[in-house]
């Protein structure tokens, strides 16, 4: 027998305590080996004046038992109020969101009865990181953040996990046709690391025919690996196209620790009414258990959960006239789950997941300081102004130095100057680009700035511009 394994759990809000209720009784009667430490996270935390949903004792499990077994909360309406799952994920630095999309037809309707793959979605960087600004009355600006280590932990991680779990193909979706550098970087890091699985087929889209693909045939996709927004995005649609949100699980994976939880929300117009589908919770909480080691447990309970679904005892939200047996409740499904235990599904696909490597799915980042050259060759100047860009030009150029000298301005990313379009639309914020002819040095920009300001030029912020071995680190318009 299994030693028991210390998790941490919270019944969250909604129908949060009906599913975790459910999920919890379907592991114990599974053969789950779980010591079980309960904590309050969510409304009733909020209310009592924790901005984040979530207090010390709470934290202080989690961090001791580092799985997580989380129902789904309700962040109160108004503001001041921040998302406990954002909290923990940073908190934990849970890199990974792993949401199996899969379908179950003919049993559970569905357009793509075929449907069976793997959305793996980088978690902590991106435009989440939530670094924003307003810069001037007319603009606001968030910064798209991807750095070489995030990128070669989450792919590294999506690669191994096709490889633990015997998938044959992993596909990245970027935009890097227009964000070179931010996306171009993620692409290239997945075609580097992917030469380290010879084995595992590669395929890259750019994220809008991708995403396209995506929607219109996802039996094509097996493992995807993606960026956070795309990542977001497309685990949405994926978990929407098996049938309901009420099928979706997903696992938060760190390196010291992990969370898993159903995709949905605390639907309170159900809770308390015994009609929520607990499957996703489940799902989620068979991650876990393949996570601790117990696949044993994690065999008999998803193949009995298969099985109840084949023989159509359905809750209301996949429940179909014609296709379903019995529409039951939150309780009555979990009692069927259990009826079932021991049992296969002989339709759907049966799992066994008593064969696969003992060691739980990992990255690591093996990124090492490389030496590049690096050399300050200028900088790019924002300015709030309303003048023309034929103006901003004239009081510039009274400012240049021969180590310094104006090349250039933009506007929204459209040069304007020299050989600017007038039919171009402008907004009151200007990129007005300084370089010199061989490197420059810090106090040389640092005395431009001196002078711009004492000319009364209005500097939003400025961006120093890098050659990485004689590359440019910097867009051009
Ligand atoms: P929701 O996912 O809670 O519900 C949307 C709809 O999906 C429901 O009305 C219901 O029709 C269906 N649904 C969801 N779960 C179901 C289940 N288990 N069985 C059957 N049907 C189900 O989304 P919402 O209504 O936008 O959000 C409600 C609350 O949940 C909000 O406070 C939101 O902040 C929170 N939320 C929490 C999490 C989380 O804790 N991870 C995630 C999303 C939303």
């Amino acid at each position: 027998m299994a030693k028991k394994h210390p998790i941490t759990v919270a019944y969250g809000d909604g129908i949060g305590p009906e599913i975790m209720e459910a999920t919890l009784r379907i592991l114990q009667e599974g053969g789950a080996e779980l010591e079980i430490e309960t904590i309050e996270i969510g409304e009733k935390v909020y209310l009592a004046g924790e901005a984040a949903g979530i207090n010390e004792k709470a934290w202080e499990s989690i961090r001791r038992t580092k799985v997580f077994l989380k129902a789904p909360i309700t962040t109160p309406q108004g503001g001041g109020y921040r998302s406990v799952n954002v909290t923990i994920r940073a908190a934990m630095g849970l890199y990974a969101n792993v949401r199996p999309c899969i379908s179950y037809a003919p049993f559970v309707e569905t357009k793509h009865p075929k449907m069976d793959l793997v959305v793996v979605r980088e978690n902590e960087e991106d435009l989440y990181t939530g670094i924003e600004y307003q810069l001037t009355p007319d603009v606001c600006e968030a910064t798209k953040l991807i750095s070489r280590p995030a990128c070669e932990k989450i792919i590294r991680f999506a690669f191994e996990y096709a490889q633990h779990y015997d998938r044959k193909k992993v596909t990245s979706f970027t935009k890097d046709n227009i964000l070179k550098m931010t996306d171009g970087l993620f692409h290239k890091v997945f075609d580097e690391i992917g030469e380290e699985y010879p084995k595992i087929e590669k395929e890259h889209w750019i994220v809008d025919i991708g995403a396209a693909k995506f929607a219109h045939t996802p039996e094509n996709f097996d493992v995807v690996v993606l960026p956070n927004l795309y990542g977001d995005i497309l685990s949405d649609v994926g978990a929407q196209l098996s049938g309901s949100v009420g099928l979706g699980g997903s696992a938060n994976i760190g390196e010291k620790g992990a969370m898993f939880e159903a995709i949905h929300g605390s639907a309170p117009r159900y809770a308390g009414k015994n009609i929520a589908n607990p499957s996703a919770l489940l799902l989620g909480a068979i991650q876990m258990l393949l996570y601790i080691q117990q696949p044993e447990a994690a065999n008999r309970i998803h193949n009995a959960w298969l099985k109840t679904l084949e023989d159509g005892i359905h809750t209301k939200d996949i429940y179909k006239e014609g296709v379903s047996q019995k529409k039951v409740g939150t309780r009555e499904f979990a009692d069927a789950v259990v009826d079932r235990l021991g049992k296969r599904p002989e339709k759907l696909k049966a799992v066994d997941y008593t064969h696969l490597p003992k060691h739980e799915v990992t990255a690591h980042t093996g990124s090492h300081p490389v030496s590049v050259k690096r050399e300050l060759v200028g900088v790019d100047v924002y300015l709030y102004s309303h003048d023309s860009a034929q103006k901003i030009q004239e009081q510039l150029a009274q400012l240049e130095t021969p180590s310094l000298q104006l090349q250039s301005i933009t506007n929204r990313g459209v040069r304007v100057w020299p050989e600017g379009n007038p039919d171009t639309i402008c907004i009151d914020q200007w990129r007005c680009r300084f370089q010199g002819s061989s490197m420059v040095s810090p106090q040389v920009i640092g005395s431009l700035l001196h002078r711009l300001a004492d000319a009364k030029m209005d500097v939003i912020k400025s961006v120093n511009l890098y050659t990485f071995d004689g590359e440019p680190g910097f867009s051009n318009a």
